[in-house]
């Protein structure tokens, strides 16, 4: 194969989405072959309500080549083991979803059938009792795995961030700039397209024109390429996601120390709250059906911790993805192709599984472009299967309540659902059996804690439990419960508390 030829590859918007997929490109891709631009406008504000993401994004940091210690301290990040859910299943009712592992190995025996059987026979031992970070967050023990022994067996909690993702943002900025990445501020005013229907140019309000060879809608909402150019439609996901509106809001607090997110479902909607190090992020997603905006602040107000930094901000939300992700020579990512209410905390896990998979079936210099539709029906079916799997986690929790207490919460019962989900509800009903796509973000124990979270247990455990020692495995799963236990009495004391909310 021989070398057309620098490519040059453009990034419209400089929000978190396209930082990051700058920042990936210009890391592995040599300046030689391709120029890497991104353009931005500082007169359209990026969203950036302060984050709560999941473990990929530290991921993605060590992808880099960064240094995750120093990703921390300049994103002012804080340690998140996981979120708890309250007032979901019912007025009154909590459960843990922690990140990492959940059970303990059983001589090859599938722990969560062991921990169903053990319950079918009386034992009341919460699932989340055999999850270091559920344990480690009970006891607000806020560290990372670098403050822990070699040997804990905490170690596998694998915590992930609340961070400010505008200070996340800069540190990619600042990564990109150093690799030649060229910056324009200016704003797009149009799209020329190409006779094939590609995407030739960008026009600028400084009255710059600039080509490229392939682009990145990094626009927002907005979808400045994907959508306004290219017309790729958006499957909009509302039957399903009712919330359209947020109403997000921070406040100042002396410090935080709580290593968790909170979600909290209130009458038409649920209110998050995000302890960064010096102010929480507080919001509350509802549907505007069910609630009007004056509400929403009094809900947002009485939910808050901590004295308001500024009046509430009003965000409209359009839930579902692009039907096509990469269209022609374009590919979306982040709020430009697709959006699920922060609930399960996605939204940048998505980002860093799009840039991933660009990467793996990049349209390299070296093809003709006639290659391009087999590489974009690949990306964009892989893209939707991992969107539809994260929607589906994300219903299970509307669904799946018991709350009756307002005509919100009673139509959750009886919306719609995808034919996905009902496979994988009455699949778990049955026999506590999960089918979860290997590279998808919420593998088995995260449904299991969503599940039995909100209510909802197998009506059997698997029969080849009763083939086993079940003494035995009684025993080792004590004795893993100790062993968590006994982890969080070793750590030092760091005399922090919860705040209370
Ligand atoms: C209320 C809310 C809460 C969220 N909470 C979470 C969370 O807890 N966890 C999580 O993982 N994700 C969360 N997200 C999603 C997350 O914020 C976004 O996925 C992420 O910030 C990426 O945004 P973006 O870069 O795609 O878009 P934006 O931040 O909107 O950036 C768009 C960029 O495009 C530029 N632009 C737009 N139009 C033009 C133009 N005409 N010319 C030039 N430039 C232009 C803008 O200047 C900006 O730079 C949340 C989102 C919302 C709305």
């Amino acid at each position: 194969m021989k070398h057309t030829g620098t490519r040059k590859l453009v990034i419209a918007g400089g929000g978190t989405a396209g930082w990051m997929a700058a920042a990936a490109l210009v890391s592995r891709l040599k300046p030689e072959y391709y120029e890497i631009t991104v353009v931005e406008s500082s007169h359209i504000s990026t969203i950036g309500v302060g984050e709560s993401v999941v473990p990929s994004v530290t991921g993605f940091i060590r992808d880099l080549g960064l240094d995750e210690q120093d990703f921390i301290e300049k994103t002012e990040a804080t340690v998140k083991l996981g979120t708890m859910f309250r007032d979901w299943s019912d007025k009154g009712q909590s459960f843990f979803h922690p990140l990492g592992t959940l059970g303990c190995e059983l001589e090859g025996n599938e722990f969560f059938q062991c921990w169903l059987k053990a319950k079918f026979e009386g034992d009341s031992t919460p699932l989340t009792d055999y999850s270091p970070a559920a344990v480690m967050a009970k006891s607000t023990i806020s560290v990372f795995p670098s403050g822990l022994p070699s040997d804990s067996p905490l170690l596998t909690a694998n915590p992930a961030l609340h961070l400010d993702s505008s200070l996340m943002r800069q540190y990619l900025v600042k990564f990109a700039e150093e690799r030649q990445v060229k910056i324009i501020n200016s704003h797009i005013v149009n799209v020329n397209m190409r006779e094939n229907g590609s995407i030739e140019s960008l026009e600028l309000n400084n009255r710059q024109t600039v080509q490229g060879d392939f682009f990145i809608d990094c626009s927002g909402f907005r979808g400045l390429l994907i959508d306004e150019a290219l017309d790729s439609p958006f499957l909009d996901w509302k039957q399903f996601l009712p919330c359209d509106r947020v109403a997000a809001m921070q406040t100042a607090v002396n410090r935080t120390t709580r290593p968790y997110t909170i979600s909290t479902a209130r009458e038409s909607g649920w209110a998050w709250s995000i302890p960064l190090r010096s102010r929480v992020s507080s919001g509350f997603v509802y549907s505007s059906s069910h609630c009007s905006d004056t509400r929403a602040e009094q809900i947002l107000r009485e939910t808050a911790v901590g004295e308001p930094l500024h009046d509430p901000q009003f965000i409209p939300l359009r839930t579902g993805m692009r039907e096509q992700m990469w269209k022609k020579n374009c590919v979306a990512l982040g709020l430009a192709g697709g959006f699920l209410e922060p609930l399960e905390s996605a939204n940048i896990h998505l980002v860093t599984h799009g840039v991933k998979l660009l990467m793996e079936l990049f349209p390299g210099i070296f093809e003709d472009q006639q290659d391009w539709p087999t590489l974009a029906a690949e990306y964009n079916a892989r893209m939707r299967s991992e969107y539809e799997e994260i929607r589906d986690f994300t219903i299970l929790h509307y669904c799946t309540t018991s709350r009756v207490d307002s005509e919100f919460w009673r139509r959750c019962q009886s919306n719609p659902l995808p034919d996905s989900l009902v496979e994988k509800i009455e699949l778990f009903r049955v026999r506590g059996v999960l089918r979860i796509s290997d590279d998808s973000l919420f593998q088995k124990s995260s449904w299991q804690a969503v599940f039995t979270g909100m209510g909802v247990f197998p009506q059997a455990y698997h029969p080849l439990v009763d083939m086993a020692d079940f003494g035995g495995i009684q025993k080792a799963m004590l004795n893993y419960r100790t062993q968590l236990e006994d982890a969080i009495e070793s750590l030092p004391q760091t005399g922090n508390s919860a705040p209370s909310e």
